[in-house]
């Protein structure tokens, strides 16, 4: 599926090996790329939700976490290596920012990321 004929419905994501799998509803219209020290390893193009618009469907126990910063942390599946999701924290508010190359049926190709300057943020 495109990036134009994107509508906000509910996607299934997975790692590569299936042990981590989630629900994300979105419509996919704000991608980005980071330039944080991060997300230039990670190399994704990431998608960003309200958390309420993601579930963890499977892999509690197969994620690990990677710190990065207190408002930022990384999951990846201890498995296959995949960095599926972070969870973002901003005062009262979360967000997930989902890998969309993560999720099943979005070409993540079709997708113009933005630039994110997650380098500089405070
Ligand atoms: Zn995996």
């Amino acid at each position: 599926m495109g990036a134009a004929e994107m509508t906000m419905e509910k996607h299934h994501g997975s790692c590569h090996c299936g042990a981590v799998a989630f629900e994300v509803v979105s419509d996919f219209s704000s991608p980005y790329r980071c330039n944080c020290s991060f997300c230039i390893r990670r190399g994704a193009t990431m998608q960003r939700v309200p958390a309420s618009n993601f579930l963890l469907l499977r892999g509690e126990d197969a994620v690990g976490l990677y710190g990065g910063r207190d408002f930022a942390k990384h999951y990846f599946c201890k498995t296959c290596g995949i960095p599926c999701f972070t969870r973002i924290y901003r005062g009262q508010e979360s967000e997930v920012a989902v890998n969309v190359g993560c999720v099943d049926d979005v070409d993540w190709q079709a997708l113009v990321p933005d630039l994110f300057d997650g380098a500089h943020l405070l």
